[in-house]
Order: C-alpha cells, then structure tokens, then sequence
C-alpha cells in the first residue's frame, strides 16, 4: 500500500488555477511533486501564482480565455507543447451569475453555460491525444470536473445559469466517462460545498453572514486547501484509480442536510 496516494512526477493542467479552488488544487499537486499548468484569463495574476507555487516545485502559467475558442485552442496547444503526455487534466474555471428570476438575462446563460459547460467539453476533447499517451490500463488518465452541490441540490441564491450549469457538468461527467472509459481515461467530478473564495465573497463578507451560511453545513465549517486537494490527489492517485462517472460532494455534508 506504499505510494497508494503518490502522484509525484505527473503532469498536471489545472484551469483557474490562479486563485480560490483552482490554486488550493494546484498548490496541492506542486506540493506532491507534480508538474503543473495553471491557466486563467489575467496574464499577471497567473504569472504571480507561478511563482507564488514555484517555491513548492514545478509550475507554469498559461493565460487563457476559455470563453472563446482562440482561448481553448491556446491553452491546449500550450498544454500539448510543455505536456505532450498529460496525467491529470482538472476543468476547474469557473463563472456564476445572479439576479432575480424576472430580471435574469439571457447573457447570464450564454456567459456561463460557455465556461462552465462547453469550455470543459472542448478543452477535454482538445487533449485526448495528450491523455491518450498518458492513459494505461494501470494506471489511467484523469479528468477531473469541478461541479458543485448547486448541481445537486436547490441552492438559497438566485444563480439559475450557474446551478443549471453544474448539473449540466455531472451529467457530462457521466457521459464522457462512459465515452473514455476503455481508452483507460476516467472522469469524474468533485461538488465542492462552502469555499471561501472570490466567487463565494458576497456570501461571506461579514463574519455574521459567514456564520449563517456555515450554521447551514452539517460538519458546521467552511472547506479548505486540505479538503478539496486532498480529494483531487485521490481521484489522480493509485488510490483513485477505479472510480469513473462519480460524482464526489465535498460540502461537509450539505448535500445531505435534513
Ligand atoms: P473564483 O475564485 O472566482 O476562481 C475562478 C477561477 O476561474 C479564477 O482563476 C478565474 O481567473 C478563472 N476563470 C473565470 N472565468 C474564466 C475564463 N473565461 N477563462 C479562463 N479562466 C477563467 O472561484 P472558485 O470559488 O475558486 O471556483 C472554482 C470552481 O469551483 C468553479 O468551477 C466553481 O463553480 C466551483 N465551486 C466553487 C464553490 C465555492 O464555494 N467557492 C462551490 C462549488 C463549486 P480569471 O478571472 O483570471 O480568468
């Protein structure tokens, strides 16, 4: 059982992997002795994160707009450049929108159903061949899809684009594992709960805000870098190694809250 969570050596493309989950995610594999790629759109804020995780190990920032095709197009041409065998691709970029049901535009739709969605399934189907050459029936290449409870459950906000969006990507989880399952690709999504990040700091701003939003999670704190690297170093790991179309809550028990 020795080695049973080691991903040391591997390469690893996380996008958003500048900041919030992404870089919690990131700076987990850096610091497992894995090559990493983080991508996002702010050249200087992807350039600081390198070298912020450069100091743990190995990590290279790619800029890129995942809104557009030129930007997936670069990113996986990048990608295919530093990692022509790539271990571990993480779609982790990801946007939300919120109004009213009476005022929500149409924009909020396209804008986030673009990243959230169609970004993931066309930067995947971009580097199969870089996974293809990573991929063995021992040890398979991993796509891991970051989803959220939203997707799973009716959320308290009014982000009608961004809930659709994630139950949106554990279904494409579930399809796209079955589609790569016998190249020895596995895909599987994480459903993060509470994180405190940027996307999250209008629920979060003030400590009684904080404190109403985390009396609503059973395990009654909000998730950490531990929490939510750990499961992606899992699912990349020996360890993870048969699982494929799962759908892994890491909410601190929100999904099942009574
Ligand atoms: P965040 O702090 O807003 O980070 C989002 C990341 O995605 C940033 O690196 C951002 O960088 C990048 N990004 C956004 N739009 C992009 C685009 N068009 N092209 C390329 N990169 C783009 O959010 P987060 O909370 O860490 O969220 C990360 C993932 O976790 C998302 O998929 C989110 O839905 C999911 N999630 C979060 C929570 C939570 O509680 N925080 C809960 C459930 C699920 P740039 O702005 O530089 O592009």
């Amino acid at each position: 059982m020795r080695g049973l969570f080691d991903v040391a050596g591997k390469n690893v493309l996380v996008t958003g992997g500048s900041r919030g989950i992404g870089l919690m995610i990131a700076r987990g594999f850096v610091e497992a002795g894995a090559t990493v790629i983080i991508s996002s759109r702010k050249a200087d804020v992807c350039k600081e994160a390198e070298t912020e995780l450069s100091r743990f190990g190995t990590c290279i920032a790619h800029a890129a707009d995942l809104a557009t095709d030129e930007g997936i197009d670069s990113l996986a041409d990048g990608t295919a450049q530093i990692a022509p065998s790539l271990d571990v691709l993480v779609n982790n970029a990801g946007a939300t929108w919120g109004a009213p049901i009476g005022e929500f535009p149409g924009g909020g739709f396209d804008k986030v159903m673009g990243v959230n969605v169609k970004a993931v399934f066309l930067l995947t189907q971009k580097l199969l061949p870089q996974l293809r050459v990573a991929a063995s029936a021992e040890d398979p290449a991993r796509v891991i899809n970051i989803g959220s409870i939203d997707g799973l459950r009716v959320s308290s906000a009014d982000n009608f684009s961004y809930a659709a969006s994630k139950a949106a990507v554990h279904m494409l989880t579930r399809q796209t594992a079955a589609a790569l399952a016998a190249e020895h690709i596995t895909v599987n999504a994480i459903a993060p709960g509470l994180f405190p990040t940027k996307m999250m700091a209008h629920a979060l701003d003030d400590d009684a805000a904080r404190r109403r939003m985390t009396d609503k999670v059973p395990l009654h704190r909000t998730g950490t870098p531990e929490d939510i690297a750990g499961t992606a170093l899992f699912l990349s790991s020996r360890a993870g190694a048969y699982l494929t179309g799962a759908v892994i809550p890491v909410d601190g028990g929100v999904s099942v809250a009574k």
